[in-house]
């Protein structure tokens, strides 16, 4: 009989860090904040992710379990969002004024948002993980449990 692999808890590193904050008074804002630097959204000194877009299992300074929380398509769906509203003006106002030719403001536009969605989409992916750490969400609830819960 094959055994199951057996994943220890989360432990906090013997560095001081705040006390464990209450499921009710987690600050969105700092949580969200402390997610786009990449970092633990509880104690602000680990790191959150590893990899360009992978979510530690454990905050290596206070132990917070990270792992379980799923942000599935919400990252990439708030950087197309963002990359969006900074790209389509800015190629508005260069219209507006240069009337470039089409096929190479195409080619710079493509590329720029390539670029720009690129270096966007960890940040914003840490800070979806901080949002749902504040509000206590895993990315498994359904409908009836977010009514429930608040
Ligand atoms: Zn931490």
């Amino acid at each position: 009989m094959p055994q199951r692999l057996r994943i220890p808890p989360c432990t906090p590193a013997s560095v001081p860090v705040p006390p464990p904050v209450a499921p009710g008074g987690r600050q969105v804002g700092l949580a969200i904040l402390r997610g786009l630097m990449r970092r633990c959204p509880r104690c602000g000194i680990g790191e959150s992710m590893e990899g360009y877009l992978g979510v530690r299992r454990c905050c290596s300074q206070c132990g917070e379990e990270l792992g379980r929380i799923k942000a599935d398509d919400g990252p990439a769906y708030f950087t197309v969002l963002i990359a969006g509203h900074v790209a389509v003006p800015i190629l508005l106002m260069a219209e507006q004024t240069w009337h470039p030719p089409l096929a190479p403001t195409l080619a710079v536009a493509l590329v720029g948002m390539g670029l720009l969605i690129w270096r966007l989409l960890p940040r914003v992916k840490g800070g979806v993980i901080g949002l749902m750490w504040a509000l206590g969400l895993k990315g498994d609830e359904v409908q009836g449990d977010v009514e429930r819960h608040g």
